[in-house]
């Protein structure tokens, strides 16, 4: 194994954090783990510098990145993060992370992510289209249908899409809807892409709820993340009988014993854009998210959440992790101890890139599916995955997301070693 120069080596990383994980499959590869190097080089990391002219007339610049850690098994694929904490190293982390994430889900992708160093609610919504047109065509050497096909994620949205695959679509000459995902539905966009990761969240959350023998119409849920994410889990636990009991965001924590009403925290915090203010429930101490009682624990905020120490304290039964890389590693070998079961992000969050799949499908054949079709695919490509992460982690006594790995790692290192190297 070969370190790479422009890592940090930070322990609680988020690449650290994928780097650990990767080892804690290696012993399971058999030969194939011959090739486990291919898994911690990304093959290619793109960063731009982007100059961006204010509404003031002065110029700030802007740095980005485009990642794509491995391609073996097809085009690159995953979000753009709009982030004040964005960096090289974590961006590496969730591209490599969307490279398992398709591998274990079988579609026929590799994996890829972008982001920019910015606070996105600091621009206008001129700067922000300004922002979004040259990164894209700073990037537009190595995006495209066929070759890595970005998507949005924390801090972008349908109408960054758009602008993406405008930006793209002038710079070649002609209208490629297919070079992103997550776009409006009238611009090749696919029903139910806005809602799909929060589905199958709460669809791989039922099917390992039922394995467990815990019934989703008596739980209780806590939620971190009221975004895209955590707020469609929440509504769909809802719509099922569940209690959701807290809810946390960047601004506050909730409480209510006896459910909060989800569609009346949706609405207001649409209309509000946080949570903090919302009447009908307690505002509780953050920490203290992590020490109430609940069955099912939905952390859909960001990275490095559940550590060792919140992992000691928590009561719940299992855990679905919306967010990318919420659980530190430690933090996983005490939840194991404790027979706390984690639905790894790699399929608890697949929804979204499921349905992006279906986007790009429909993009290059100009036929769209229907919501209810679309759905019905989702439901049965997450239960299918699931179930056989489920079998996996039986046959091999291990934990769902070194399951999830070892699905994953086979799938991407066949690729890679029957493929061979060039030259
Ligand atoms: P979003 O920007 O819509 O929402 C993020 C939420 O997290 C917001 O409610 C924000 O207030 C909250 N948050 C931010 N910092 C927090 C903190 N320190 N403590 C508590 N809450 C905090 O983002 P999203 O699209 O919902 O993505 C959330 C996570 O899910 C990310 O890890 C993302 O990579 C992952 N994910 C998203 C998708 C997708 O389709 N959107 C797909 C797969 C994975």
């Amino acid at each position: 194994m070969s370190a790479l120069s422009y890592v940090t080596g930070d322990r609680h990383s988020a690449w650290s954090t994928y780097l650990a994980q990767v080892e804690r499959v290696l012993p399971l590869l058999g030969d194939l783990g011959d090739w486990a190097d291919t898994l911690r080089h990304p093959k290619r990391a793109l960063i731009v510098d982007i100059p961006l002219e204010m509404d003031d007339g002065s110029v700030r610049h802007f740095e980005g990145y485009r990642v794509q850690h491995n391609l073996s098994r097809g085009p690159g694929k995953g979000g753009v993060r709009f982030h004040p904490n964005v960096t090289l190293e974590e961006v590496m982390a969730l591209s490599a992370w969307m490279t398992i994430k398709c591998a274990a889900l079988n579609l026929p992708f590799g994996g890829a992510k972008g982001g920019i160093r910015v606070d996105p609610a600091t621009l206008s919504q001129k700067e922000l289209e300004r922002l979004t047109r040259r990164y894209t065509s700073e990037i537009g050497l190595v995006i495209g249908p066929q070759q890595d096909i970005p998507a949005p994620d924390v801090g972008t949205n349908a109408q960054i899409m758009a602008w993406m695959m405008d930006t793209w679509s002038m710079n070649v000459g002609a209208t490629a809807t297919g070079v992103v995902t997550g776009k409006p539905v009238h611009l090749g966009g696919s029903l139910g892409r806005v809602k799909a990761t929060g589905r199958g969240v709460f669809v791989t959350g039922c099917r390992a709820a039922a394995m467990l023998g815990i019934d989703v119409t008596q739980s209780r849920v806590a939620v971190q993340g009221f975004g895209n994410v955590g707020s469609v889990t929440a509504e769909l636990f809802h719509a099922q009988g569940a209690k959701v009991v807290a809810v946390q965001d960047h601004s506050a924590t909730l409480y209510h014993a006896e459910g909060l009403d989800i569609p009346a925290l949706t609405a207001w915090q649409q209309a509000h854009g946080s949570i903090a203010e919302y009447p009908d429930a307690d505002r509780i101490a953050d920490e203290h998210f992590w020490t109430l009682e609940y069955e099912i624990l939905v952390p859909a905020a960001l990275e490095g959440q559940i550590t060792a120490a919140r992992a000691e304290q928590l009561a719940c039964q299992l855990i679905l992790e919306g967010a990318n890389g919420p659980t530190l590693p430690d933090a996983d070998d005490v939840l194991q101890q404790r027979g706390i079961v984690v639905v790894p992000d790699v399929i608890a969050n697949a929804g979204g890139v499921t349905v992006s799949y279906f986007e790009w499908v429909q993009d290059f054949s100009s036929f769209f599916w229907s919501e209810e079709e679309i759905n019905q695919r989702l439901d049965g490509i997450m239960q299918g995955a699931i179930d056989t992460v489920w079998q996996k982690a039986a046959a091999l006594d291990t934990t769902l997301r070194t399951a999830a790995y070892a699905v994953a790692c086979e799938r991407i290192l066949s690729a890679r070693k029957d493929r061979g190297l060039y030259p």
